[in-house]
């Protein structure tokens, strides 16, 4: 049987990619690109727009009304994933883990606006048993309800990253050389498993470098690959190296969310010379590591180095 799983558009393609002018200016390193899926034209943008599709689509295709899925309180998958519900004319269902703060702003208000049903558990262990709770009381009153696991990081979620290095490869045939690296911001790892495998798919000799949002290296490296191993074996298309699975934990500072100093002058640097907004939890961090490594000299000048911007650009306090 043949991959090709369908994909219901959501997203507004090709996103951009565009130069870094005013920042590779002031880093004095290699020349800095930008992918800015932060602008991914769908409820606010995102990674989670290219993973959203597919989702969509195979969750109509198993003939679903409801879709449940889980994060954390300020959940940019959980904020595409209502919005593509009410799109679709089906219900939502979110299980949030953290505690409900009094008002709810950010992602959490968007929840709400985009008609998702909250249920908020207090750690993260809770959150797929309570999912799978939920989805089969769905089923008890004759609804139809699609499970979506953590971030979209399932094989299929991933396959939106390798579609994407297909668009990325079409507009880097405009460029003069080829883009060495990718860094992003990584998380639950099936944009990093898309990633990786779509480069490999397209013969691109780019290595793609995922900065930790939250977890340990070890962690986030086994899981990027078990992902990208399943694509792989499921779709026919080329599965990576041990060391083609690059990841770094150097720049979460205090977790999952909590600033650092890097992460603030990396906003600030792209605020002030790009007119670019990153987020705290991943792309600030993300942006960081970048710029760490470009100051450390791992790129050489006449390089070209792209920031993959994964979105999350509301920051609530
Ligand atoms: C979810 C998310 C990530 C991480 O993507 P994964 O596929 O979970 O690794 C990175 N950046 C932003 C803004 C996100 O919302």
């Amino acid at each position: 049987m043949t991959f090709a799983p369908r994909r219901e558009p959501l997203a507004k393609l090709p996103t951009p990619l565009l130069d870094l002018p005013r920042l590779s200016t002031v880093l004095d390193g290699p020349r800095l690109l930008i992918k800015r899926d932060d602008l991914g034209g769908f409820a606010l943008g995102g990674n989670k727009v290219r993973k959203l599709e597919f989702f969509l689509a195979d969750a109509r295709e198993a003939g679903a009304d409801v879709l449940v899925t889980c994060g954390g309180v300020q959940s940019n998958h959980c904020r595409v994933t209502a919005a593509a519900a009410a799109r679709a004319g089906m219900r939502c269902v979110l299980v949030l883990s953290g505690t409900a703060p009094g008002r709810f702003i950010g992602n959490l208000f968007l929840d709400q606006l985009f008609g998702a049903e909250l249920h908020f558990v207090e750690t993260r262990e809770e959150r797929a048993p309570r999912m799978e709770a939920l989805a089969a009381e769905c089923a008890t009153k004759g609804l139809r309800p699609y499970v979506i696991p953590l971030g979209g990081s399932t094989p299929l979620g991933a396959y939106a990253y390798v579609e994407a290095v297909k668009e990325f490869a079409q507009q880097c045939r405009l460029l003069s050389m080829p883009i060495s690296t990718i860094v992003h911001a990584s998380s639950s790892g099936g944009t990093q498993a898309g990633l990786v495998v779509g480069c490999l798919a397209e013969e691109l000799p780019t290595r793609v470098v995922g900065i930790s949002a939250d977890e340990k290296k070890d962690d986030l490296t086994r899981m990027v690959n078990d992902i990208a191993q399943a694509l792989a074996e499921r779709s026919g298309l080329p599965a990576p190296r041990k060391d083609q699975i690059e990841v770094l934990d150097d720049y979460v500072g205090n977790g999952y969310g909590v600033p650092t100093d890097a992460s603030e002058e990396a906003t600030r640097l792209f605020a002030r010379l790009e007119g670019i907004v990153l987020d705290s939890t991943y792309t600030a961090k993300a942006a960081a590591g970048l710029i760490d490594l470009v100051r450390r000299g791992r790129f050489k000048r006449d390089e070209m180095v792209c920031f993959w911007h994964t979105g999350g650009n509301i920051s609530p306090a």
